[in-house]
C-alpha cells in the first residue's frame, strides 16, 4: 500500500468518506491529513479512573462510568424533545440526556450492551444526569489505544449532530497514524532540539494526542509551541529585513525652513521628554534612505498629533507632500481643524476629504493635489479612492490603526506620484511614501512584537505635564440618584457628561433596549429645555450620527448618550464625567479607551463605573483595575491576563496569526526563545543555505508560499 502523504486529501482517510470530509471542511477547515494532524486537542481528560453511580458526588466532575442502557425514550417538553436514557451499573442508576442528534443516537444506541460514558454529571430533579456522554462500547473501549489522558478536540453543534463526536475524531486521529506510518518530517534543525531539548516533531505529534503521560505531554507541548512561534517569528523578521534592506525609502535629509520656523515660533507647548526622543527616532528613520514603517504607540491624551504634525512637516521641508487619514469624520474634522489651525501660521495649505465633502470641493482638492499646491490632506477612508492622487506623496500617516486593515495601509503606498512600479513594490525605483501608524491601544511590547514585527515601534510613555488624572469610581446601580445628581453639579459648572451603555453583537435587540431605556430614564431626570441630550448609537445613520456628535462638540448638549461609537479619539475638553453603564460588560482596555474620554482639559475629570451587584471575579479584577491606574500599560497587561490577545485586539488580531497551539500571553517566554533563535539563525545564515539548516529553509517555504522572498534577501 502507498503511504498517503500528508497532502492528501482528507477524503481518503479511512473512515471520513464524502459526507464527513464535507463537513470537517465547512466546520474545521480540515481539507488533507496535514490540516486533521494538526488540530490540536483543547484540553485533556484524565481517563485513568473508572467512577461507579453510587459514588458519584454532586461536583459537577467529568467522570467515566462502565455501565449498560436499560431503556430509552423520547420526552416531550414545551421547550422541545429531548432522548432520555437510563443507565445502570451494579451500585445504582443514572440518565443520559440527548438534546441534539436524537435520531442518530436512537439508531446507534444498544440496550443492555455494556458501555463505557465519559462527560460531566448534573444532578437533576434528584438524580444524577449526564448530557451528551462521550460513549464506547466496552469491547471497543478495551482494544482502545491505551491513553493515560483523552485528548478533547474543538468542536461544533454542527460536528456532534453529524456523529462526528469527540470519539470519532480521536479515532480518524489513530487511523491517520497507522496509514502514515507516523511518519512525519522534521522541521527544525538538530542544533536547536539539541539544544533545547526537544522532542522530535513525530514523536511531539504522537504526543500531543495520545499522551502518554503529563510529563510527555507538556514536552510535545512546548515543541510545538516553540515551532510554531518560531515560524512565525522567521517571517516576521525576513518581512523586516526585506524592507530595511531592498525597500528604499524617499530621502528627508534636511531639517528645513518649515519645521525650524514651527519649531522655534509656534509650538504651542513645550514638547515632553517623551515627544522629542519619538520625533529624533523618526527623523532618523527618514533620513535613513529606506522606508519608514513606524508604530507611535501614546496612550490616550499622550499627545500624538504633534508629533505627527511635525513629521509632516519634515516631509514637506523635503519637498513632499504628506497625508492623514482617520477612522471616523469626526476625528477628521477635529484632526483637520486643529491641524490648519498649526500649519496656516507657517503659511501651508491643508484640506479636508470625507465622505460628506462636496463634489465641487472635492474636484478642487484632486487637482490641487496634482498639481502640488496642496500640502496636506486630512480625511478619511476617503483618501484611498482610486481618484485621489498626490503629485509626490511623501508621508501617510495613520491615525488609531487598528481601525484600519493592512491593505488599506498597503493601498496607501500607490498614492505617490514617484515613480511606481505597482507590480512589484521592491524594485528599484518605486519609493513608497514613509508609513506612520498611531495608536492609543497600549499593546504590552512583546505582543506588539510579534503582531507587528514589520514595524518599528515607537512609545510616548509620559503624559503631558499638568494633566489632572481622571478619578475613577466604581458605584452601583443602586446609587444611581446620587451619581445623577453630582452630573447635575458637573453640569452646572458648565461641564459636559458622557453616559456609555455596552453593546455587543450577540444580545443587539437586548442592548438597543437597554440604550434606550436608559436615554428615556436620563432625559426625565435632566429635562429639557434646561437640558439637552445628544444620543448616538450604532442603528443610526452616520449623517445623524455626525450630526448628534457635533452638537455635542459644540457644547449645545450637556449629556450624551451613546454606545460605544465614541470610543475613539473624540477630543472634547469640555467633558469631565463619563458614566460607563453596565461597565462589567466592558474589556479592560475598552473600559480605558472610554475614560481617556475625560480628562482632556484642566479641570478635574471623573470616571463613573456603574454596575449591579452580582459580578464575577473577573468583573471585578477589571474594575478595581481601572479605579487603582491611569496607566494604559499597565492596564493593557492586566487585561492581557484576564483575556488574552484576541479579545483585546478584536478577532481580526487573532486572525493574522491564526495561532494553533501556542498563546503568546502565556506562552510568553516560549515566544522570547523563538524570536531569540529565528534572530541567530538569519544572523549567521540569513538565507538558510547552511546543511544544518535546511529543514528549517524547506518547512519556512512551504509556510510562506511566496517562495522568491528569498531572492530580496541578500
Ligand atoms: P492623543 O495622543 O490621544 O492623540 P492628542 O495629540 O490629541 O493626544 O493630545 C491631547 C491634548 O494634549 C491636546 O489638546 C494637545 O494639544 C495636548 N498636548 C499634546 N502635547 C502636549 C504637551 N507637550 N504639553 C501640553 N499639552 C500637550
Ligand atoms: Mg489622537
Amino acid at each position: 500500500m502507498n503511504i498517503p502523504n500528508l497532502q492528501t486529501p482528507i477524503v481518503y482517510l479511512k473512515g471520513v468518506g464524502p459526507n464527513r470530509a464535507e463537513t470537517l471542511q465547512s466546520e474545521l477547515g480540515i481539507h488533507t491529513y496535514q490540516d486533521l494532524l494538526n488540530l490540536f486537542p483543547n484540553r485533556y481528560l484524565d481517563k485513568t479512573q473508572y467512577y461507579k453511580i453510587g459514588q458519584l458526588q454532586r461536583s459537577n466532575a467529568d467522570v467515566q462510568i462502565a455501565g449498560k442502557i436499560v431503556n430509552i425514550k423520547t420526552v416531550e417538553q414545551k421547550r422541545g424533545k429531548r432522548l432520555v436514557a437510563t443507565f445502570v451499573d451494579d451500585t445504582g442508576d443514572m440518565e443520559l440526556v440527548w438534546f441534539r442528534g436524537q435520531k442518530w443516537i436512537r439508531e446507534n444506541l444498544k440496550l443492555n450492551t455494556a458501555y463505557v460514558i465519559f462527560g460531566r454529571c448534573n444532578w437533576f430533579n434528584g438524580k444524577f444526569s449526564m448530557p451528551h456522554p462521550d460513549m464506547e462500547l466496552l469491547t471497543e473501549h478495551q482494544k482502545g489505544l491505551k491513553v493515560g489522558m483523552q485528548p478533547i478536540y474543538p468542536s461544533t453543534e454542527k460536528l456532534s449532530n453529524k456523529g462526528i463526536t469527540n470519539r470519532v475524531v480521536s479515532k480518524m486521529m489513530q487511523q491517520l497514524f497507522l496509514e502514515t506510518k507516523a511518519r512525519f518530517s522534521e522541521p527544525l534543525s538538530d542544533n536547536i532540539l539539541q539544544e533545547l531539548h526537544l522532542l522530535p516533531k513525530a514523536e511531539s505529534l504522537l504526543n500531543i494526542h495520545f499522551p502518554k503521560n503529563q510529563e510527555l505531554l507538556a514536552k510535545a507541548q512546548f515543541r510545538l509551541k516553540f515551532e510554531e512561534l518560531f515560524f512565525i517569528q522567521l517571517q516576521l523578521l525576513t518581512k523586516k529585513a526585506l524592507r530595511q534592506q531592498k525597500i528604499k525609502g524617499l530621502p528627508f535629509d534636511q531639517v528645513g525652513e518649515y519645521f525650524k520656523e514651527f519649531y522655534d515660533h509656534h509650538l504651542p507647548f513645550e514638547l515632553t521628554g517623551a515627544q522629542k526622543r519619538v520625533i529624533k527616532e523618526i527623523r532618523h528613520d527618514l533620513g535613513s534612505n529606506a522606508q519608514m514603517n513606524r508604530l507611535l504607540q501614546g496612550d490616550v491624551g499622550s499627545g500624538k498629533t504633534i508629533v505627527g504634525v511635525m513629521t509632516m512637516l519634515l516631509a514637506i521641508d523635503n519637498g513632499y507632500q504628506a497625508c492623514l487619514m482617520a477612522p471616523t469624520e469626526i476625528l477628521a474634522n477635529q484632526h483637520y481643524s486643529g491641524i490648519k489651525e498649526l500649519l496656516d501660521k507657517v503659511g501651508l495649505h491643508c484640506a479636508l476629504l470625507t465622505g460628506s465633502t462636496k463634489k465641487s470641493e472635492r474636484t478642487v482638492i484632486h487637482s490641487n493635489l496634482e498639481n502640488g499646491s496642496l500640502h496636506i490632506l486630512v480625511g478619511t477612508h476617503a483618501l484611498l479612492e482610486d481618484k485621489v492622487q498626490f503629485q509626490n506623496l511623501g508621508l501617510a500617516i495613520i491615525d488609531e490603526q487598528h481601525r484600519f486593515g493592512v491593505a488599506q495601509r498597503a493601498k496607501l503606498w500607490h498614492k505617490g506620484g514617484t515613480p511606481q512600479n505597482t507590480d512589484n513594490e521592491t524594485s528599484a525605483g518605486s519609493l513608497p511614501p514613509h508609513i506612520l501608524v498611531m495608536t492609543a491601544t497600549p499593546i504590552p511590547r512583546t505582543l506588539a512584537m510579534s503582531l507587528y514585527g514589520d514595524l518599528d515601534i515607537s512609545v510616548i510613555d509620559e503624559l503631558p505635564p499638568g494633566r489632572k488624572p481622571v478619578k475613577t469610581v466604581h458605584r452601583f446601580d443602586s446609587n444611581r440618584l446620587k451619581v445623577f445628581g453630582f452630573v447635575r453639579d458637573e453640569i452646572k459648572k458648565g461641564r459636559q457628561v458622557y453616559v456609555v451603555y455596552p453593546l455587543i453583537q450577540e444580545s443587539e435587540a437586548l442592548d438597543y433596549k437597554d440604550l434606550m431605556d436608559g436615554y428615556e430614564s436620563i432625559a426625565r431626570d435632566f429635562p429639557m429645555p434646561n437640558y439637552q441630550i445628544s444620543i448616538v448609537h450604532g442603528q443610526m445613520k452616520p449623517a445623524d450620527k455626525d450630526y448628534e456628535m457635533d452638537r455635542f462638540v459644540r457644547g449645545e448638549t450637556q449629556i450624551m448618550v451613546a454606545t460605544t461609537v465614541i470610543e475613539v479619539g473624540v477630543n472634547v475638553p469640555n467633558a469631565s464625567v463619563m458614566i460607563i453603564e453596565s461597565a462589567e460588560r466592558f474589556g479592560l482596555s475598552q473600559l480605558h479607551q472610554l475614560r481617556g474620554r475625560v480628562g482632556r482639559g484642566a479641570d478635574q475629570s471623573y470616571c463613573i463605573l456603574m454596575t449591579g451587584h452580582k459580578l464575577s471575579e473577573e468583573s471585578k479584577t477589571r474594575l478595581h483595575t481601572m479605579t487603582q491606574t491611569n496607566d494604559g500599560f499597565e492596564i493593557a497587561e492586566v487585561d492581557l491576563k484576564l483575556r488574552g490577545p484576541g479579545d483585546i485586539m478584536g478577532t481580526q488580531q487573532s486572525g493574522v496569526l491564526n495561532l494553533k497551539i501556542a498563546d503568546i500571553v502565556k506562552d510568553n517566554d516560549i515566544l522570547k526563545t523563538a524570536r531569540h533563535y529565528a534572530i541567530q539563525i538569519l544572523k549567521a545564515d540569513p538565507r538558510l543555505e547552511k546543511p544544518e539548516n535546511l529543514p528549517i529553509r524547506h518547512a519556512y517555504s512551504q509556510i510562506v508560499k511566496h517562495k522568491n522572498i528569498w531572492n530580496y534577501i541578500s
